[in-house]
């Protein structure tokens, strides 16, 4: 937890997210600025900087990724959809996040 770090507060409940899925271990919710009629934002809800930071954590890296592919279906954009991942000077939030895009 990083206290500094908007998506920590979000994953602690800090600052209010509108969010479409949530475990233990990991949260999803609405881009705040979305760029796509449907625009979601996974996290793992420990504090991660980015890919370089994942080192042994891989399983979340795989959680995260499966649901995506969840999330993708229950949202209706199953049929079309991108996920990226911005880094370095690409990343604005530096808690890793995956960015899953559709509904064009
Ligand atoms: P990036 O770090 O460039 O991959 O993107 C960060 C994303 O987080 C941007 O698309 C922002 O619109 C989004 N964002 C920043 N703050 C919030 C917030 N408080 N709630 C939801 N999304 C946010
Ligand atoms: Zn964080």
């Amino acid at each position: 937890m990083d206290d500094t770090c908007t998506f920590c507060r979000i994953a602690k409940g800090e600052i209010p997210a509108d969010k479409v899925y949530e475990d233990e271990a990991v949260l999803a919710f609405k881009d705040i600025n979305p760029t796509a009629p449907v625009h979601v934002l996974v996290i793992p809800k420990a504090h991660i900087a980015d890919l370089s930071a994942i080192d042994g954590q891989v399983e979340v890296a795989g959680k995260l990724q499966a649901i995506i592919g969840k999330l993708a279906r229950q949202l209706g954009i199953d049929g079309g959809y991108k996920v990226s991942l911005n880094a370095g000077r690409f990343q604005e939030v530096p808690h890793l996040h995956y960015h899953l895009q559709g509904g064009w």
